[in-house]
């Protein structure tokens, strides 16, 4: 075996089971070491007091460290934390937690860069370095998770909708995923994890049936010429095919997909525009969105005023739509949706 050769978060419950059968270890120190990396969320592996010396010795010398490192953090007036995590090969991504009075939501990236180039997102500018591993996604949660927590703050939610494409990454992701969900673990249910995508329309499907989670799908256009600009992979998977696929997702009862909106002055918030999202929509169980354009230095586009905003929120609603003008969280330390860029380049 190479030297520090395994990264132990993100281990599923069978790969450490399987790993210490090949060390002759008992059976019940896996469910020992399962409950040190995502119950108490271990930061070493020194912290694993009921573990033998010995054991730790074997895990220290075989296995990487447990966390990103940080290289920065940032807190935003708002209380948005925003770090920026760096992993052994140092390619860096961004996660970001939001505290709300009901719940802790964490932004988690899957790639770093994103090989979509959406024009208005920051990320889109930062070509696609290379995809995450299964452990750099559920590090950003279990390292998020205990830094909040000693804090005195919950982490009760996820969105995967950091950098990158998640569906780009799909075997990973839904790895990840899995582990974050297992009811004796993080247990972060179903029901408290989003996955947004730009529309990768098969895997989309595929996501619903693996992992039965919420999906948030970016829509920003109901025209094709439009949206073929500002999301390019509509030129692969159009409007029309969008909407079969979504249709097609496995709702789980009393949910809805999220529609996200974000709202570009002149682009796609006139009267034409709501009323076209409106007709999109029907006959699919749907929550619309609105997102405020967060603007990144050298970004050609404006923002809608927020007037315009809620102009198209009242001409939304007024049908039955549940539409949302998303906040702006930690707006002033760039963690706004969008504006994440990883590395410095
Ligand atoms: N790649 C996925 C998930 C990451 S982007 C996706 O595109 O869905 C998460 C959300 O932020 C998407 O809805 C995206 O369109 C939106 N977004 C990107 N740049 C933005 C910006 N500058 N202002 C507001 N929202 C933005
Ligand atoms: Fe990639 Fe999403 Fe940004 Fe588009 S909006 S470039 S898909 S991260």
């Amino acid at each position: 075996m190479n030297d520090k050769a395994i990264r132990l978060t993100g281990l599923s419950r069978e790969e450490i089971t399987q790993l210490l059968a090949q060390w002759d270890e008992k059976p019940f120190r896996a469910k020992q070491l399962w409950s040190w990396l995502y119950v108490k969320l271990a930061g070493e592996v020194g912290e694993m007091t009921d573990l033998s010396k010995l054991f730790r010795a074997k895990l220290e010398a075989c296995c990487q460290p447990l966390r990103p490192t940080v290289q920065s953090q940032q807190l935003s007036s708002d209380g948005t934390i925003k770090w920026l995590l760096s992993f052994t090969d140092n390619q860096q991504v961004e996660t970001v937690y939001i505290p709300e009075e009901e719940r802790g939501t964490l932004c988690i990236s899957s790639q770093v860069g994103c090989s979509l180039s959406c024009p208005f997102c920051h990320t889109g500018t930062q070509k696609l370095a290379r995809n995450l591993t299964t452990s750099e996604i559920v590090e950003q949660v279990t390292f998020a998770r205990a830094q909040v927590e000693a804090g005195g703050q919950r982490l009760t939610n996820i969105v995967l909708m950091g950098m990158g494409e998640p569906l780009y990454n799909y075997d990973a992701v839904v790895k990840a995923v899995r582990i974050i969900l297992d009811g004796s673990g993080l247990a972060i249910g179903t029901r408290k994890i989003t996955l947004s995508t730009s529309g990768i329309v098969p895997k989309m499907v595929q996501a619903g049936y693996d992992l039965g989670i919420n999906l948030a799908i970016s829509l920003h256009s109901v025209r094709d010429e439009v949206r073929d600009v500002l999301v390019p992979i509509n030129k692969k998977y159009n409007l029309s095919a969008l909407r079969q696929g979504a249709l097609a997702y496995p709702l789980k009862s009393n949910r809805s997909i999220t529609w996200e909106y974000v709202m570009l002055e002149g682009v796609n918030d006139s009267l034409e525009d709501a009323q076209g999202l409106v007709r999109y929509l029907s006959g699919i169980p749907s929550k619309v969105n609105l997102i405020p354009f967060n603007p990144w230095p050298g970004t050609p586009y404006r923002p809608s005023s927020a007037q315009t905003i809620k102009q198209f929120q009242d001409w939304v609603g007024k049908t039955g739509l549940v539409t949302v003008i998303r906040e702006r969280r930690g707006e002033d330390i760039q963690a706004a949706c969008g504006q994440l860029k990883g590395s410095r380049l």
